[in-house]
């Protein structure tokens, strides 16, 4: 009995002591942390095209190249389209190596970024063809757009998306 209280005790010494880690406890979102151990509400679905932060480990990495000339020639010539056509939405869009083919995804950033990844391009190309990755890079640029513009009152995030998608389809109709 003895024994009992005294472990009971530290346990209790133990775990009051122990600060609870803040961080994203969803295997599934974008900024995991697993070693979070108290749920702050910070997690952010892959899903979402506006998810990615520069310090977070589950990010992906910045890099240069679709690793095939031809490929990045013809991406750099579409960015270049859209970049006169979104003329008032200043943006520089680059490449990101996402953490696994799982977590394929392209993200526009308030601060001035559209990452396209890596794995969406040679998925995208290989099953759907050329338009759709201008259609997604149009969709971010939307986004831009919303950014840019502050606009930020969705009542649901799938209006965000829907409104991109508006954008997105309007490049299509008017450019391609
Ligand atoms: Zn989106």
């Amino acid at each position: 009995m003895k024994i009992l209280i005294v472990a009971s005790a530290l346990v209790l010494l133990i775990t009051s002591c122990t600060k609870p880690i803040p961080g994203c406890m969803d295997h599934n979102s974008f900024n995991y942390n697993p070693e979070a151990s108290e749920d702050d509400g910070s997690c952010i679905d892959m899903s979402g095209c506006l998810g990615w932060l520069p310090n977070a480990t589950q990010s992906g990495q910045v890099i240069s190249s679709f690793g095939n000339t031809q490929y990045d020639a013809k991406f750099e010539e579409e960015v270049s389209l859209q970049g006169d056509f979104f003329s008032d939405i200043p943006t520089d869009v680059g490449i990101l190596m996402e953490p696994s083919l799982d977590k394929k995804n392209a993200f526009a950033s308030p601060d001035g970024y559209i990452l396209f990844g890596y794995y969406l391009f040679h998925e995208t190309l290989k099953n759907f063809g050329e338009l759709p990755l201008a259609g997604i890079l149009a969709h971010e640029w939307g986004h831009r757009t919303q950014q840019e513009l502050g606009w930020q009152n969705y009542n649901q995030p799938a209006h965000r998306e829907l409104e991109a998608d508006a954008f997105s389809s309007f490049y299509l109709f008017l450019a391609k």
